[in-house]
């Protein structure tokens, strides 16, 4: 099986061109080029998939590890990744696997990531570690057998993916934990190169859609871990559904950003300020 096949969500443009719909950056590919995200590029004037069925970690857990404490817990997980991300979070906490594009790999096709689920006796996949939503196409087809198996799908996800492909995976999910790294526009703008906007609108919908959801917001000190930050983070889950479990996670230094990590003492707060809204805040890392 090669990693490479035919893309969804994408349009021709003009002089042999793509662009990609998959997320809101909307990258428009010149003939050879790949995306930023590592995962999509114009082979021939078409958009190709660069690592369908191309795993880098792949792990049995347990679901709270995924953040998911709400959902089915006690069990365990089969948990798996490609490459790649569409954000470059000077943060990133997976940076090894979502920002390191030549990393050793086991290729798997759906059917037999399904089988090696059931033969785990797993709960079902979780797709997590890099962002699952930029292997779009691996994904949902795997969604589609692991749910027709009577499996479990979980995405764990930074939600910055436009509208119609979210709505192509949704009926397959079942549960997802997706990070809100923050309320502010210009963070996600200068810390992450994407937008705020659409990560909200993924939160409502998976929401809507009865996906079971929980919110992970990663704390840290001196970007984001202000009273007024925190206590916009609450708001906005509370005003979707204050029974949303909120997990605000410690930061530890990696990748690009080497601050300190964030102090016990800032965690507490934080689990002050949640916990005066939404029913359930958790503390993670710490
Ligand atoms: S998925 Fe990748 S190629 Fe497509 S718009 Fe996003 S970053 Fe660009």
């Amino acid at each position: 099986m090669s990693g490479r096949v035919d893309a969804a969500w994408w349009s021709p443009a003009p002089h042999g061109a793509v662009l990609c719909g998959l997320c809101p950056l909307r990258c428009r590919l010149r003939e050879g080029r790949d995306g930023p995200c590592g995962t999509r590029g114009n082979r021939g004037g078409r958009m190709e998939t660069l690592q369908y069925g191309e795993v880098v970690a792949l792990a049995m857990d347990p679901i709270e590890k995924k953040p998911l404490l709400h959902f089915h817990p006690g069990s365990r997980i089969l948990s798996l990744a490609s490459r790649g991300c569409n954000l470059h979070c000077a943060f990133c906490q997976n940076w090894s696997i979502s920002q390191e594009l030549d990393r050793p790999v086991r290729r798997l096709t759906p059917t037999q990531a399904v089988a090696l689920a059931l033969d785990e006796g797993s709960l079902g996949l979780a797709y997590t570690y890099s962002e699952p939503l930029v292997w779009f196409e691996y994904v949902r087809d795997t969604a589609r057998l692991a749910r027709a198996a009577g499996l479990k799908n979980v995405v764990v996800t930074n939600g910055f993916v436009e509208p119609g492909p979210l709505e192509e995976l949704v009926p397959w999910l079942d549960a997802a934990n997706v990070d809100l790294k923050s309320m502010d526009d210009a963070f996600y703008r200068k810390i992450c190169k994407a937008r705020l906007a659409p990560v909200l609108s993924t939160i409502r919908r998976l929401h809507a859609a009865g996906v079971h959801l929980e919110i992970t917001n990663l704390v840290i000190p001196g970007l984001n871990d202000a009273d007024d930050q925190l206590r916009a983070v609450v708001d906005f889950v509370a005003s979707v559904d204050r029974r949303i479990p909120l997990h605000f996670s410690a930061y530890r230094p990696a990748w690009r950003l080497q601050a300190p990590p964030t102090p016990r003492e800032t965690m507490e707060r934080a689990a002050r300020i949640g916990r005066a809204l939404l029913e359930s805040v958790h503390l993670g890392n710490v």
